[in-house]
């Protein structure tokens, strides 16, 4: 094919020329090369000069099943070939779409049993959102309108969703909705006052998100927005029952809990879903993404509780009670399809019983490296995980220095055939969910050189 045949050094000049890329640095836009990727196979991905590595981020936490995988490849084509897209507004539905959902339902906990589909992450959170202001508008309570979020939370980038991300450097200049959006403090355990214990740090956190709901007034708050684990925010797992009390304190003031599974479903933590079968919670409301089709084709999906919809559908409903809210290509039968089909795969081939296994493995192994000066903190769960550097010795804060650091170590792993993402300080991994013990010591043994 033409584009294969193109020499990657044009590739990079057209793509500087012509790409905006999330999250560029528009200092540097026209002058970084990038690594012009061409191809990639099981857990491997090379870039158009033939160089392979080991792809230490799944794509970018998404890749779960590895990459070309045939079953996939075949059940696009084959649903592009009987149905490649039909309107989901109003009553139409399509095959896979409809099996979709209720494959989801039947595998989220408790009674989320409704699904609406939206074509990312960020598209499921926002969609979220918008029905937890609409279910108060229907049930007359109009003032509950606020949203509580953490520092270190990754929410997306929609208009709604890039106000919710908890890393200064994503609000940009931007103050999209600040009157909206209220921000509780990290619950980075590493980052705690020194001398405070876990215990101390954990009640602490729970008692910020009811001060915060108290301060407000639960009659103007509608919904708690939670990762499981913070996972862009540097992975950060919260301390013990912390969540389960975080999902009393929004019980107690009728204040909806979401769970943003984004990242944490589809096997990352070796199940389905985390919410209920690692955390022990069962929300409101679970949005997800990424692993949903393995990154092959996007697709996010919300899911919400029986409880809320039966509250203001049927006949509970108000007047005019359209939930006006989705996308040209929600339930797309392809994705649709492919979700079915990577659900299949996940669960067929012993994928997150191997997680449960693996998992563990990787961050036993990964703790080793604690014993590297640089080294300042290492934590995850089941395939997702974080190596913090620190240049100077460790302090409340990240120092200046160690703000390039992880781009540093990200440029010699990648020398040595490993990608990671670097953000800050902060290495981060999350390689697909098919890793065996023999690539997990590659891995670590690249990230200790
Ligand atoms: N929520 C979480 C927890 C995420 O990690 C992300 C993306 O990284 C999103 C939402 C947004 O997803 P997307 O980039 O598909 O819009």
């Amino acid at each position: 094919a033409k584009h294969h045949s193109l020499d990657p050094v044009e590739i990079a000049q057209v793509d500087k020329r012509h790409v905006l890329h999330p999250w560029s640095d528009l200092k540097t836009m026209h002058t970084e090369d990038p690594l012009v990727l061409a191809e990639a196979k099981g857990i491997h991905i090379s870039d158009a000069e033939g160089n392979r590595y080991i792809d230490g981020i799944g794509g970018m936490w998404c890749v779960q099943v590895g990459y070309g995988r045939e079953e996939l490849i075949v059940t696009m084509a084959e649903q592009a070939r009987r149905l490649c897209y039909y309107t989901p507004f109003g009553a139409m539905a399509n095959v896979p779409a409809a099996q979709l959902a209720q494959a989801l339902a039947e595998r989220a906990p408790g009674d989320l049993n409704t699904v609406s589909f939206a074509t990312s992450g960020s598209g499921a959170v926002d969609s979220a959102i918008r029905f937890a202001h609409f279910y108060f508008n229907c049930l007359d309570q109009p003032s509950k309108r606020q949203v509580i979020v953490r520092m270190d939370s990754y929410h997306g980038s929609t208009y709604l969703t890039a106000s919710m991300n908890g890393k200064r450097r994503d609000w940009s200049q931007f103050n999209y909705a600040r009157e909206l959006v209220h921000f509780l403090p990290s619950v980075n355990a590493f980052r705690r006052p020194k001398g405070q214990s876990l215990e101390d740090f954990a009640n602490e956190k729970v008692a910020d998100l009811e001060a915060m709901i108290l301060e407000l007034g639960p009659e103007n708050v509608a919904c708690f927005v939670a990762e499981p684990i913070q996972a862009s925010g540097g992975v950060i797992v919260p301390p013990e029952m912390y969540l389960p009390r975080c999902l009393e304190i929004c019980r107690k003031y009728d204040v909806l809990y979401i769970s943003d599974e984004v990242v944490t479903a589809f096997g990352r933590l070796g199940h389905i879903f985390a919410s209920k079968d690692v955390f022990g919670i069962t929300p409101d409301i679970i949005t997800c993404a990424k692993g949903l089709t393995s990154g092959y084709i996007p697709m996010g999906a919300t899911i919400y509780s029986d409880r809320l919809i039966k509250a203001i559908s049927g006949e509970n409903a108000v007047d005019h009670p359209y939930f006006t809210n989705g996308f040209t290509y929600s339930g797309h039968p392809v994705a649709a399809a492919v979700a079915l089909k990577n659900l299949e795969i996940l669960e067929g081939d012993g994928i997150l019983e191997q997680v449960r296994d693996t998992g563990p493995y990787f961050q036993a192994e990964l703790q080793k490296l604690r014993d590297l000066p640089i080294v300042g903190d290492v934590r995850g769960m089941g395939l997702m995980a974080c190596v913090e550097c620190v240049v100077r010795k460790i302090g409340a804060e990240p120092g200046e220095a160690d703000m390039a650091v992880a781009a540093r170590v990200d440029a010699h792993a990648q020398e040595r055939g490993l990608i990671l993402r670097p953000f800050e300080s902060l290495c981060i991994l999350s390689p697909p969910l098919i890793v065996t013990t023999k690539d997990i010591d590659r891995i670590v043994s690249i990230l200790r050189d």
